[in-house]
């Protein structure tokens, strides 16, 4: 496991990694699963694969790819 998917990794464009969906969901890209990011400027959550954190944008603010859709209490976790 890489750091990039330790919960906390936050990458180069300020977005947080909050950790795996839960539970486990796979991605849409080979053999990842989501990822809830959090941005702390917008204090929005959004998904990304586990192969898309170190470049993940906000798809609020930074104009990143829509984020994987998150279910149930994902949108409100909070680092
Ligand atoms: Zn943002």
């Amino acid at each position: 496991m890489g750091k990039t998917t330790k919960p906390g990794f936050k990458n180069g464009n300020g977005q947080v990694n909050l950790g795996r969906t839960e539970p486990p969901r796979p991605g849409n890209d080979h053999l990842q699963f989501v990822y809830v990011m959090h941005c702390p400027r917008c204090v929005r959550n959004y998904g990304a694969n586990g192969s898309g954190i170190r470049h993940a944008k906000c798809p609020f603010h930074q104009n990143g790819e829509p984020g994987l859709e998150l279910t149930a209490d994902e949108p409100d976790r909070r680092p």
